[in-house]
């Protein structure tokens, strides 16, 4: 059943580029616009900026380099920097795993945005799109204040689930192509009074090592909710360990109802899993804290747009280079296994990782600005984990490294796109001109 609704709205027309979503892409396309003098709205569902680094409880930055050098440079580096510098035990050269602590990364994103002199709106939720003739016109979204239609030049859709285009009703790709089966979720959580002697001294805890703990507690009846031994974990403050442990299959991050059910499960899921941690490694978990779960669930893909480029795996074999490239990506193609490997990884018979092509030291591939661009519409560009790509590459260019490349690129192209009635039609040369002397990295 539906109902036509009609009801006048406020329009605010005040900003130039309406960034929405405050995840790492967000962030880095709101920060790179306002400093190439756009006026910009950043619109965020939840109280604080981050997205799956924050309120997601991921706890640890996924490589910066290639193995010789870094690669993802410009405003990705100054927030990976500012980030460590507010970690003690984290050297200065440390550049691949390194923690996260999730409360100085939100204050590391304020301080960047406020320094650009981006507005930020908190608790705001963009539901609906309206546009026409290929341009979206506002973009409607819900807060306390009730309902504001929002009216910018450019558009950027930061949501990781490509929400905005979904909404303007374009067309998307969502999963693995035929199947159309997602990546499984994870409830992240962070446990306190660790004892750190013997977290630092114990066998390496994770999926990798077959003698971990893990696999102990995946096998055990007593702790229903784990049943699969994928357990990565970093030390993010003194005594403090992030998880990003256990799966959750079959959440559609779309669809609130599927969302809801698995926050719940998520909840159970890490109760389990510190239990089992204190039963089987008690000197390290005896006398630890489940002090929180993520406040948003762990969502690994959902929706990716149809752009005007698509990368492809063939691109990510052949270490391609484009002509229009804004960034690039060495990270490995981490596409977690699927419902019924389980069996197989518990047995021993695998080890969940088959198909995780990776680069040998030195090697990347190009992002190219076409796949930001979504098909069908001219003020609207997309960075993060949604674009254009094969469901395999989202399993590499899903990460926050990448999503902050993307983001710095889709940011200031949308300056440059305030003063034209295409984003395709900037000038590409300026962008990559832009871009590298604001530090970025492509060849
Ligand atoms: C469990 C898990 C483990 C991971 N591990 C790692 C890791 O170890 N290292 C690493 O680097 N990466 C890791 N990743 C990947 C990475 O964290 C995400 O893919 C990345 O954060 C995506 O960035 P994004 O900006 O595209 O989206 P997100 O980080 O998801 O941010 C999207 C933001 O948009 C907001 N939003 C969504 N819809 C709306 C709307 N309609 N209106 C307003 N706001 C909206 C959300 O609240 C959120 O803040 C992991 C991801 C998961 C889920």
């Amino acid at each position: 059943m539906k109902i036509q609704f009609s009801k006048e709205i406020p329009v605010n027309n005040q900003y130039e580029v309406i960034v929405v979503g405050g995840g790492p892409s967000g962030c880095a396309a709101a920060v790179a616009a306002a400093r190439e003098g756009a006026s910009v709205l950043l619109l965020e569902t939840t109280g604080s900026l981050g997205g799956m680094g924050t309120n997601g409880l991921v706890p640890a930055w996924c490589p910066f380099s290639d193995r010789t050098k870094i690669i993802y440079r410009g405003i990705a580096l100054e927030v990976f920097n500012k980030a460590k510098a507010n970690m003690k035990h984290v050297k200065e050269g440390d550049l691949d795993w390194v923690p996260i602590d999730p409360e100085a990364l939100k204050r590391v994103y304020d301080e960047m945005i406020l320094e650009a002199g981006v507005t930020v709106l908190f608790h705001t939720q963009v539901v609906s799109v309206v546009n026409e003739l290929q341009r979206i016109s506002y973009i409607v979204a819900a807060n306390k204040s009730g309902i504001t239609a929002f009216q910018g030049k450019v558009y950027i859709d930061c949501t990781g689930d490509a929400d905005i285009v979904a909404l303007a009703g374009l067309s998307f790709e969502y999963g693995e192509e035929q199947s159309y089966v997602v990546q499984p979720s994870t409830h992240c959580f962070m446990i306190t009074n660790v004892d750190e002697y013997h977290y630092r001294n114990s066998p390496y805890l994770h999926m990798s090592n077959p003698d971990s703990a893990a696999y102990d507690i995946a096998r055990s009846d007593k702790y229903p909710l784990i049943t699969d031994p994928h357990c990565c974990n970093s030390l993010i403050g003194p005594g403090t360990v992030g998880f990003n442990a256990g799966h959750i299959w079959e959440v559609d991050s779309t669809d609130p109802f599927s969302v809801s059910k698995a926050m719940i499960m998520g909840r159970q899921l890490a109760y389990q899993y510190h239990q089992g941690l204190k039963e089987y490694l008690p000197e390290t978990f005896g006398a630890s804290h489940l002090i929180a779960t993520a406040s948003s669930m762990g969502i690994r893909e959902s929706r990716r747009i149809i752009g005007e480029y698509k990368i492809t795996f063939n691109d990510y074999k052949e270490r391609r280079t484009f002509s229009d490239e804004i960034g690039r990506n060495c990270y490995f193609l981490d596409v977690h296994h699927k419902i019924d490997e389980r069996e197989r990884i518990l047995k021993g018979e695998s080890n969940g990782e088959e198909g995780w092509e990776s680069y040998s030291e030195g090697e990347s591939h190009g992002i190219p600005y076409r796949s930001l661009i979504p098909k069908e519409i001219k003020n609207l560009l997309v960075a993060g984990r949604s674009i254009a790509c094969e469901h395999i590459i989202q399993g590499s260019i899903r990460v926050m490294p990448v999503c902050l490349v993307t983001g710095q690129a889709a940011g200031t192209a949308a300056q440059l796109a305030c003063n034209t009635l295409d984003v395709r039609d900037i000038d590409i040369n300026q962008l990559r001109i832009i871009l590298l002397r604001k530090g970025a990295y492509f060849e």
